[in-house]
């Protein structure tokens, strides 16, 4: 899968997309496509240059009339007005949300020695869902069965949380994915941005 850098109207880099949603909204004209140069495209400049155009990292898609190349980074032009879906409950997802620690000790293990946990029981009507999942290590896990952690007088180090909308994009900075080098000041830049907030 090609991932697309997403920048707010800021270019701080905020997110990644897939290369369909990406063109859908440079399409919408909720958002531009940035180069390297920092220069931006509107869909129509961008589908006459990717006309044009021989090479492209990304590479094109194909219709049997035109095609198209892949933006690498595109830019929210109305930040507001986009909605991002929330990272999906995967078992990689909220390892990844944790910081791979069991969320009662607080200890670091790897992910074969964790477990996910249910906060309230699914027994007694506890849903799969950001606010009520955490990771446990084996110890802490037999230690809770099926009881709430007031029930099994523990006590939760780490609390169960949504994630930020980062999430996304450090899942993608710290995985195996090759990150296109026209990503990278726009990166370097986040880095930036992320010690000014603290
Ligand atoms: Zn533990």
């Amino acid at each position: 899968m090609t991932h697309v850098l997403v920048l707010n109207k800021h270019f701080v880099a905020i997110s990644v997309t897939s290369w369909r949603k990406a063109i859908k909204l440079v399409y919408l004209e909720h958002a531009d496509v940035v180069d390297e140069e920092y220069r931006t495209y509107s869909f129509k400049d961008w589908f006459e240059l990717s006309q044009v155009i021989r090479e492209h990292p990304a590479g094109f898609v194909h219709t049997p009339k035109f095609r198209i190349a892949i933006p690498e980074v595109i830019a929210l032009k109305y930040y507001e007005k986009i909605r991002f879906e929330e990272p999906r409950l995967t078992r990689k997802n909220i390892y990844e949300h944790y910081g791979y620690r069991c969320c009662y000790c607080g200890k670091k293990f790897s992910s074969d020695k964790l477990n996910i946990d249910h906060v309230l029981p699914r027994s007694r009507g506890g849903k799969t869902e950001w606010n009520n999942v955490v990771t446990s290590c084996v110890e802490c896990n037999l230690k809770k069965g099926n009881k709430t952690p007031h029930e099994a007088g523990m006590r939760l180090v780490i609390p169960p949380s949504k994630p930020q909308r980062r999430l996304k994009l450090s899942l993608v900075l710290n995985s195996n994915v090759r990150i296109p080098t026209s990503w990278q000041k726009f990166i370097d830049n986040l880095y930036w941005n992320i010690e000014l907030e603290e």
